[in-house]
């Protein structure tokens, strides 16, 4: 493992290849992770088989199979399953006793999230609670495609620009003086205009991120720009 500045984690082992799993797999390795993926249903491996460095069937709270692996020498962890509450424990604390130093680990709910934490998980995820989130967001502000929770009513929201803010600069919608949300960065196409000036102009495709509350997205999402004296 490398330290430092441009430290960033080369080999992930990834147990349980479910939905989650076979994602998170697929997308690391062609983010060029060299990826090891292990589950217990050989159909499942030989799904993953094409697609990541390494893949094996096994069970996840096998000691000798993690190591005969080499999940030991992982810069990070997955335990993607999270349906078997004994196995996610065990594969977890597998993991951290083998001398992976950074593992993720999924959660159903929030006693079994904090049983991972207890138990040395560096980062516990909710996909599920997660995707309910942002879907329930995303039906107040329809434009919204990504969003993280900061509270129950707001948050930071990636939106796709609505049609009639194109053309219009940001100085003529006027955010941050007529509504409580700051915007962070537009992204167009592969390219990020963080702290974008108030010169910027809106272009089709553009998306927007926001931060604030999920109410004043609202408004000014349908609006066409500074909101009106009240
Ligand atoms: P998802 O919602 O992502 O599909 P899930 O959290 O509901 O997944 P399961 O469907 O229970 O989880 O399991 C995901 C995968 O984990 C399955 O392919 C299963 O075969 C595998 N799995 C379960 N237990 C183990 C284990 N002990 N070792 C390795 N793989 C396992």
């Amino acid at each position: 493992m490398r330290s430092g500045k441009s430290w960033r984690p080369e080999r992930v082992a990834v147990i349980g290849l479910g939905r989650f799993g076979t994602s998170t797999a697929n997308e690391l390795s062609g983010l060029g992770y060299e990826v090891t993926a292990i589950d217990i249903d050989e159909r499942k491996v030989a799904a993953a088989a094409e697609r990541v460095a390494l893949a094996a069937q096994g069970d996840g709270t096998d000691e000798d199979l993690l190591r005969s692996l080499h999940v030991d020498r992982s810069d990070v962890g997955v335990v993607a399953q999270g349906t078997n509450l004994e196995a996610s424990v065990l594969s977890t604390l597998l993991m951290k006793r083998i001398g992976v130093p950074w593992v993720v680990a999924k959660a159903k709910t929030d006693l079994h999230g904090e049983l991972l934490a207890r138990i040395g998980a560096d980062r516990v995820i909710y996909p599920e609670r997660d995707a309910g989130n942002r879907l329930a967001h995303s039906l107040s502000v329809r434009h919204i495609s990504d969003y993280i929770t900061l509270s129950p009513t707001s948050g930071i929201a990636k939106l796709h620009a609505p049609a009639h803010f194109v053309g219009q600069t940001l100085e003529d919608l006027d955010i941050e003086n007529h509504y409580q949300l700051n915007l962070l960065l537009i992204k167009r196409g592969q390219k990020i205009i963080a702290v974008p000036s108030y010169r910027e102009r809106i272009e089709e495709g553009d998306e927007l991120v926001l931060v604030g509350p999920d109410r004043e997205m609202a408004v000014f999402t349908e609006s066409h720009g500074p909101r009106p004296v009240e």
